[in-house]
């Protein structure tokens, strides 16, 4: 099995805090890239073959910024080069202010059977800080265009811990979300990445950072909003409706092998990982052949890897498969890390002999995931 990923790196301007490959560059590049595009995924064609493709994910940037014509042309080209026969979930991104009638019924007509909205907050005056282009009642708006066309798994990104933004607010932004038909919400802690301007604005003193009990508070609020409504907390950051996990993002938490296209992609074939080059121009300079490296990774890096992305999970991870997948002595290892965690309840038992992070811990994972990664020293 395997997920298939594209980058769609164009966005009509850049976000204050986004630190994702994309460019506000025109229709010129973007039909360039298309071509690239298409001719990559005919190039590694063969990377898959033997494996079933099971969710197809097209991310960016701002994948609504295509043309209905240019995401036809992936979307043939995908079909063309992969058995899609099998495929569970293909989603796309949007952002809000991109979504008409038209589009949404458009997009579903090609397949697209799940949609992505970036949403951040529904407070208008955070938004425009935030340089979104959208406002709230655009995104509530987006979400009734998309249910008319037919969508019912639809999924909106939030953002919490923004400057100037109180508990109050984050309360009244989760009680609007999740009013709203939506069967899955992703909400991330804002980060203050670097050469970003809401960084240069927090190193000049302009913004600064919500303090660590804020954060926590806005994220014990999150959790159980999102449960009162019926939502399951199945990753740190996601929360889904019964039966409605994004199993495109699922994948990349339990190790299956994924195939990215585009400019700044990875890909991950379950022992090395390739990144494309994160420049569009030298992208499309080279149809089908983009600058890339890739990265062998040890047994180490795998277990290391395997840990602090299952750890992320409600379903946590088990012993028996640690030594399934990595031989007894990384098993070892963990259940020697992991026992004064049990006994300090940071972790706790899950379904089939798994250990998960407590509910306490789950905010400050980051000290258990280290004492649970395998030693540098030996
Ligand atoms: S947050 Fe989304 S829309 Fe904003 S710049 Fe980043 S990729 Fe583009």
């Amino acid at each position: 099995m395997y997920g298939l990923y594209i980058h769609v790196p164009f966005c009509a301007s850049r976000c204050i805090y986004c630190d994702f490959y994309s460019t506000t560059l025109g229709a010129d590049v973007r039909r360039r890239y298309v071509a690239a595009l298409c001719a990559e995924i005919e190039a590694r064609r063969d990377e898959t073959a033997g494996s079933r493709l099971h969710t197809i994910y097209i991310g960016g940037g701002t994948p609504s910024q295509l043309t209905i014509d240019e995401l036809a042309q992936i979307v043939d080209a995908v079909r063309a080069c992969h058995d899609t026969a099998a495929v569970a979930e293909t989603t796309i991104e949007a952002n809000p202010d991109d979504v008409t009638p038209r589009w949404a019924v458009a997009v579903r007509r090609l397949g697209f059977d799940r949609v992505s909205l970036g949403v951040q907050t529904f407070d208008d005056d955070l938004l425009r800080f935030l340089s979104r282009r959208h406002t709230a009642a655009q995104a509530c708006s987006a979400v009734a265009t998309l249910r008319e066309a037919g969508f019912t798994n639809l999924s909106i990104d939030l953002m919490y811990g923004l400057p100037g933004q109180t508990a109050e607010s984050w309360r009244r932004d989760l009680t609007t979300a999740l009013s709203l038909p939506v069967a899955h919400l992703s909400a991330y802690s804002l980060m203050f990445e670097s050469g970003t301007r809401l960084t240069a604005m927090r190193d000049k003193g302009l913004v600064s950072e919500a303090d660590e009990e804020l954060s926590l508070a806005m994220f014990r609020a999150l959790e159980e909003e999102a449960e009162r409504a019926g939502f399951e907390h199945y990753e740190i950051s996601n929360f889904a409706r019964p039966g409605r996990r994004s199993l495109h993002n699922a994948s990349y938490w339990d190790g299956t092998p994924y195939v990215g296209f585009g400019p700044a992609a990875h890909s991950f074939d379950g022992a090395r990982r390739r990144w494309n080059t994160s420049d569009v121009a030298a992208y499309a300079a080279w149809p089908g052949h983009p600058p890339c490296a890739t990265e062998q990774l040890t047994l180490h890096d795998r277990y290391d890897e395997y840990v602090m992305t299952r750890l992320r999970t409600c379903d946590g991870l088990c012993p028996d498969e640690i030594e399934r997948r990595f031989g007894s002595a990384f098993s070892l290892h963990f259940r020697r890390a992991a026992a004064p965690h049990l006994q300090a309840g940071r972790l706790v038992p899950a379904a089939a002999g798994s250990l998960r992070l407590s509910r306490e811990a789950l905010f400050v994972s980051d000290a258990v995931m280290s004492d649970l990664m395998w030693p540098d020293e030996t």
